[in-house]
C-alpha cells in the first residue's frame, strides 16, 4: 500500500516491452540500417501515444529516467538560459524533494525564492495554495512558478487551471510536476494552461527509469539549457540513446491507466473509505492529514494520510510485518527528517512522526485492505500500551 512511492508494473506492460529487449533492439538514433528504422517507428508511436493522452503534440515530449530528471530541466533549463525576465521563482512549500533541492541550490547562486504556505490541517482545504496569495507574490522580476498538481503524501490536488491563469495574464511561465496525477485523473495540457509538466512511467504502472517533461511548442518560445549534453537527441534538449522499452512501456502503461480512470477511481474510492472507517473504528484518536476526501476534485482517491497519535511512526512501520507504507515520500526516507509536507501544513512535530502514508493502487484487494486494518490496530495499540508503561 505504497503505491505513491512506486507501483508494481502491469503484467501487460512487461509484455508489450519484452520484444523491445531481444528483437526491435536497435538504436533509435542507428539511421542506416532497419533495427534502428523499428526502434524509431516504436518510439515515435509511442510519443504520439503519450503526448495525444496528455493533449499534447509528439514535438512536445522530451523523454528523460524519470520525474526528477524533468523537475530538474525544467527548472534549471529555464533559469540557466538568459531571459527577458529577472531571477525570482515562486513554488509551494509542500512540493517534492526533486523541486525543492534544485530551487535551493538556486537559490544560494542568483536566484531568489517564494514558496507560498498552503491552507493549515483543520482547514476542509488543508494543503490548497490560495490563488490570491500566488497572484500577489508574482513580480515582475518572476520567471517561472512551479506548482505540482497532486501531492505524493496527502494527495491534494492544486487548482491548476487557475494557476495557470494567473501565470498567462502575468507573463509568466508555469511548470507542474503532475508525476502523481498523470494517469489518475484526467490532464489536458492545453486546457490547464500549463508551459510545462513532469510525469513518470513508474507511477502508473510501468517501468523505472523512464519519464517525460512536456515543454509547450510556439509563442513565447521556451528556452531550456540541456542538462544532459551529447549526441543531440530529443531536439538537444536531453541527449542520451533512448530507453526504447521503457518508452514502450510507458505508453502502453498510460493507456491502460486511461482506459480504467473512472472505475479505477471509484474502486480506490471504496477502498479508502474502507480503510478509513476501519481504521478510525478500530482505534482511538486517529486523524485525517490533508484534504477532506469528500471532494474528490480536491484530493486523489488511492491516498489517505492518517496521524496516530501517541505513537511513533517509524517504530509502527518496523512492527507491522509486510504491510508496506510511509512515513512521508520514499525519496527521502534516507533521511530520518518529519514529512515537510505535514509539517507544512502545521501538524505538530509529534503527530508527523506519528503519521503513515497509505497509497492505494490498481492490485490492491477489499481483502488487503482488511488485513491492513488490523495489522495497523494491533501496533497502534501495542506500542500505545508500551508507551503507557514506560
Ligand atoms: N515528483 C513527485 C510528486 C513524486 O511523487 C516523485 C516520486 N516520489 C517524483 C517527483 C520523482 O519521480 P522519479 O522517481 O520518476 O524520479
Amino acid at each position: 500500500m505504497d503505491n505513491h512511492s512506486t507501483t508494481r508494473v502491469d503484467p501487460l506492460v512487461v509484455d508489450t516491452m519484452l520484444p523491445f529487449f531481444t528483437e526491435t533492439y536497435g538504436n533509435p538514433g542507428s539511421t542506416s540500417h532497419v533495427f534502428g528504422w523499428e526502434s524509431k517507428d516504436a518510439v515515435d508511436a509511442a510519443r504520439e501515444q503519450i503526448a495525444t493522452a496528455i493533449g499534447a503534440t509528439s514535438r512536445e515530449i522530451v523523454f528523460t529516467s524519470g520525474a526528477t530528471e524533468s523537475n530538474n530541466l525544467a527548472i534549471r533549463g529555464v533559469m540557466e538560459r538568459v531571459r527577458r525576465k529577472g531571477n525570482h521563482i515562486v513554488s509551494v512549500q509542500t512540493e517534492h524533494k526533486a523541486i525543492l533541492d534544485p530551487l535551493s541550490k538556486l537559490s544560494r547562486r542568483d536566484c531568489e525564492l517564494t514558496l507560498l504556505q498552503v491552507e493549515s490541517f483543520d482547514s476542509q482545504q488543508a494543503g490548497l495554495i490560495d490563488i490570491q496569495q500566488l497572484a500577489e507574490a508574482i513580480r515582475e522580476d518572476t520567471a517561472l512558478v512551479t506548482v505540482m498538481l497532486a501531492n505524493n503524501e496527502i494527495g491534494v490536488i492544486q487548482p491548476l487551471g487557475e494557476i495557470a491563469k494567473v501565470c498567462r495574464e502575468r507573463g509568466v511561465l508555469l511548470h507542474s510536476d503532475a508525476t502523481q496525477a498523470v494517469g489518475k485523473i484526467p490532464v489536458d495540457v492545453k486546457q490547464l494552461g500549463v508551459d510545462m509538466m513532469s510525469f513518470s512511467a513508474h507511477k502508473i504502472y510501468g517501468p523505472k527509469g523512464v519519464g517525460a517533461l512536456y515543454v509547450r511548442r510556439g509563442a513565447p518560445r521556451i528556452a531550456l539549457e540541456a542538462q544532459i549534453e551529447g549526441g543531440g537527441q530529443e531536439g538537444g534538449r536531453r541527449s542520451g540513446t533512448l530507453n526504447v522499452p521503457g518508452i514502450v512501456g510507458f505508453a502502453k502503461a498510460l493507456d491502460l491507466c486511461f482506459a480504467e480512470m473512472a472505475t479505477e477511481n471509484d474502486r480506490l474510492s471504496e477502498l479508502r473509505k474502507q480503510l478509513y472507517q476501519g481504521l478510525t473504528s478500530s482505534i482511538e484518536n486517529v486523524s485525517l492529514n490533508g484534504p477532506n476526501f469528500d471532494s474528490p476534485s480536491i484530493r486523489l482517491a488511492n491516498n489517505l494520510n492518517c496521524g496516530f497519535a501517541y505513537v511513533d511512526g517509524e517504530a509502527l512501520m518496523m512492527s507491522m510485518g509486510n504491510l508496506a507504507v510511509s512515513s512521508g515520500s520514499a525519496c527521502t526516507s534516507a533521511n530520518p527528517e518529519p514529512s515537510h509536507v505535514l509539517r507544512a501544513l502545521g501538524i505538530s512535530d509529534d503527530l508527523v512522526r506519528a503519521s503513515l502514508r497509505f497509497g492505494l493502487g490498481r492490485f490492491n484487494t477489499a481483502e488487503e485492505v482488511n488485513i491492513a486494518i488490523s495489522l495497523v490496530a494491533e501496533s497502534v495499540q501495542r506500542l500505545r500500551k508500551m508507551s503507557s508503561l514506560a
